[in-house]
């Protein structure tokens, strides 16, 4: 790995560093709106041509229902449900606590304001399933939507070499009590949800994360489409801040659980010693050639790097900078740093708190801000999956109260229609 002295750096080798451009020469939005105009075009027969050409599988139909379901869930093993229905239930506790109440405000005598909650009526679930098929990202998506009370919820996974889909998805549809899935991918499937086409219905959001033409086609349909999403979240990437209390086994290991993704992730290290900086560089080397997916960590570790600094402080600096989608302090004193986190998706805290505990079963989400978004975006939630709306009541206490602040307010806008509005209920 390509190794930096925080020291030597200039603030633009800095921004250079912290930049992720996944597509400087618009190439994958070149081939991403094609795919958009021809779904658009031609609905369900693009999709059924796409599922040929990408996933390289003919389709008779775009869709597995219950009775399909649940024949390939049955070949998933006693421990493999317990494994599922642990992660279930942590994270459905974790999640369920998100759905609270607000209270009403009496902002002035006789004016009450107040927030409902309400669920967006119909969402789409995009479920990666490319390199590796994500199961976890089911659970991850498909629980915040039913603790949120989502009336419709369409699920979208590209097809498997075998024309379906694998059995731990199939097993969490069954968990969530989704009856449908549709199979289809990439960005295509981004814009089957968000026109609608004579099998899939348009939804009013979008969820999941997947490569850069998910991520693309996410991010062009928010500005095309009435469809929101919940946040460009591309690429995985990690970074892992460590001092001479860390141990280079488990920094090289969280490195490659993040490599593992795909040959775009990244693993940044950030350390304040050389010496354990070193040892990890050697661990991931002994770690790596023994994954099943060493190709494909190889490459993204390729694409990743260490920065050598002087202080936990200036290792904090860079990585606010970077504004990581997973953040790990591996490092002893992570309760004296982690207030001066201002930009991380989710933070894994300590030297025993893997990345992987909060990818799959810990009970966080695991739909994360990536690209340096978490300077802005917060990771997947039931927020996510809701509308606030706002709710006022007046009584005639209230609008005598409230009036000439109004009346003043609407005069000085000039919006005399406004001023009447109030003063034909104070002089009637
Ligand atoms: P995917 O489901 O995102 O993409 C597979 C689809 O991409 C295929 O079905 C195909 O339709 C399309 N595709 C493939 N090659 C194409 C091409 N040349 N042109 C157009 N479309 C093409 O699965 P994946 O590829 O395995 O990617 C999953 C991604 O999700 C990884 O990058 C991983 O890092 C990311 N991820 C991110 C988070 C997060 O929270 N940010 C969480 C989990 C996974």
């Amino acid at each position: 790995m390509k190794t930096y002295n925080y020291s030597e750096l200039t603030t633009s080798d800095i921004q250079k560093l912290v930049q992720r451009n996944v597509d400087p020469a618009n190439e994958i939005r070149t081939i991403v709106e094609e795919v958009i105009a021809n779904v658009q075009l031609h609905g369900d027969s693009a999709l059924l041509d796409y599922a040929l050409k990408f996933d390289k599988v003919e389709l008779n139909k775009l869709y597995l229902d219950r009775a399909e379901l649940e024949e390939i869930a049955k070949a998933i093993s006693a421990d493999q449900k317990t494994a599922l229905e642990t992660a279930y239930s942590n994270i459905y506790k974790f999640h369920q606590t998100q759905l609270k109440t607000e209270d009403k405000v009496e902002t002035m005598p006789g004016v009450t304001c107040w927030r409902e909650l309400r669920p967006i009526e119909k969402v789409g679930l995009y479920i990666p399933g490319g390199s590796a098929v994500l199961p976890s990202t089911f659970l991850m998506l498909g629980i915040p939507a039913r603790i949120a009370g989502c009336h419709e919820i369409v699920v979208c996974s590209p097809p498997q070499k075998n024309g379906k889909v694998n059995a731990f998805i199939a097993y969490v549809a069954l968990m969530l009590g989704i009856d449908k899935i549709y199979l289809v991918g990439g960005s295509q499937a981004i814009a089957a949800m968000a026109y609608g086409t004579a099998s899939i219905p348009k939804v009013d959001k979008i969820f999941g994360p997947g490569n850069q033409f998910v991520t693309k086609a996410k991010t062009i349909i928010q500005s095309t489409t009435t469809t929101a999403i919940d946040m460009p979240a591309g690429p995985s990437e990690v970074l892992v801040i460590a001092d001479e209390s860390a141990i280079p086994a488990y920094i090289a290991a969280d490195l490659l659980a993040q490599a593992e993704h795909g040959i775009d992730s990244q693993a940044v290290l950030v350390c304040t010693s050389a010496d354990v900086a070193q040892k990890a560089i050697a661990e991931v080397e002994k770690q790596l050639p023994v994954l099943p997916r060493a190709e494909i960590a190889k490459m993204a570790i390729d694409n990743s790097y260490v920065v050598i600094t002087s202080s936990l402080s200036e290792a904090m600096g860079f990585s606010n900078q970077y504004a990581p989608e997973h953040l790990i302090l591996a490092t002893q004193s992570w309760e004296q740093i982690t207030g001066s986190i201002i930009n991380a998706g989710s933070v894994f805290l300590g030297n025993l708190t893997p990345e992987s505990a909060g990818d799959y079963a810990s009970g966080t989400n695991h739909t994360l801000p990536t690209s340096s978004y978490a300077r802005a975006y917060s990771g997947v939630s039931v927020d996510s999956f809701v509308k606030k709306i706002t709710f006022q009541h007046i009584t005639r206490e209230g609008i005598q109260n409230i009036g000439p602040t109004v009346e003043i307010l609407a005069e000085l806008e000039g919006l005399h229609a406004h001023r009447n509005a109030v003063s034909i209920r104070n002089n009637s």
